[in-house]
């Protein structure tokens, strides 16, 4: 029987260390990065083709034309989204892909693909994230606030989830990630739907709760 790749699908706050963590994963194991377009300027140092695709709007809107992407959406004034040629030709050739993406997208994403696997990542405490959204020191106080608002937002949908990530310590959260994906591709091989035994509820009503009021 030939194998297909399984597809991940990673979301989580701003803040929550998801561009670490994808880059840790994507250097000690063998997963296919997908790279999205967005129609946002580079950040310094960031290179076209290796953090994003960056277009103009006219060839951002001309991919949503030809149905090029797997799912698009627009994220502060900005269009991001996943292109569909690599995912398919990289599961199809039996590797596993991720995708970073923020919630709506990921939902879409469930939609079209039911298999995926949908992890959200989050620091261990609301307290955390401000401190490493203040940390980071690349956004000013007002963003830092707009961005925890966001994250109160995004947290309503955490129980859409097919697991949450508690990113403490990267490596282990590395090795969590991993765990979890291949016995998700297990799975996926036997024809099995994946469920995990951990109950998140409480951690999901304490973290709603705790960006609620920080
Ligand atoms: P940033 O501008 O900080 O790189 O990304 C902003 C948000 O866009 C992040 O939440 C990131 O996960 C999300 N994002 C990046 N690529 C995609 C994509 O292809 N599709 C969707 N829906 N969101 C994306």
């Amino acid at each position: 029987m030939s194998k297909t790749g399984i597809l991940t699908v990673v979301s989580g706050f701003s803040g929550a260390g998801k561009g670490t963590l994808m880059k840790a994963i994507v250097d000690k194991y063998a997963y296919a990065l997908s790279i999205s377009a967005t129609t946002r300027s580079p950040r310094e140092g960031e290179k076209n083709g290796r953090e994003y695709y960056f277009l103009t709007v006219e060839e951002f809107e001309s991919m949503i034309k030809n149905d090029a992407l797997i799912e698009w959406a627009k994220y502060v004034d900005n269009y991001y989204g996943t292109p569909k040629a690599y995912v398919e030709k990289q599961l199809e050739e039996g590797k596993n892909v991720i995708l970073e993406i923020e919630i709506q997208g990921a939902l879409d994403v469930k939609k079209r693909f039911p298999d995926a696997l949908l992890l959200f990542v989050t620091p261990p405490s609301a307290e955390e994230l401000k401190k490493r959204l203040i940390h980071r020191g690349t956004e000013d106080m007002e963003t830092i606030t707009k961005r925890i608002k966001r994250a109160s937002e995004e947290s309503q949908y955490m129980n859409q989830y097919d697991y949450i990530l508690v990113n403490d310590q990267i490596e282990d959260c590395v090795e969590q990630m991993n765990s979890i994906i291949n016995e998700a591709a297990d799975c996926l091989q036997k024809g099995e739907k994946f469920q995990t035994k951990e109950n998140f509820e409480p951690l999901i009503d304490r973290m709603q709760n705790e960006l609620k009021t920080i």
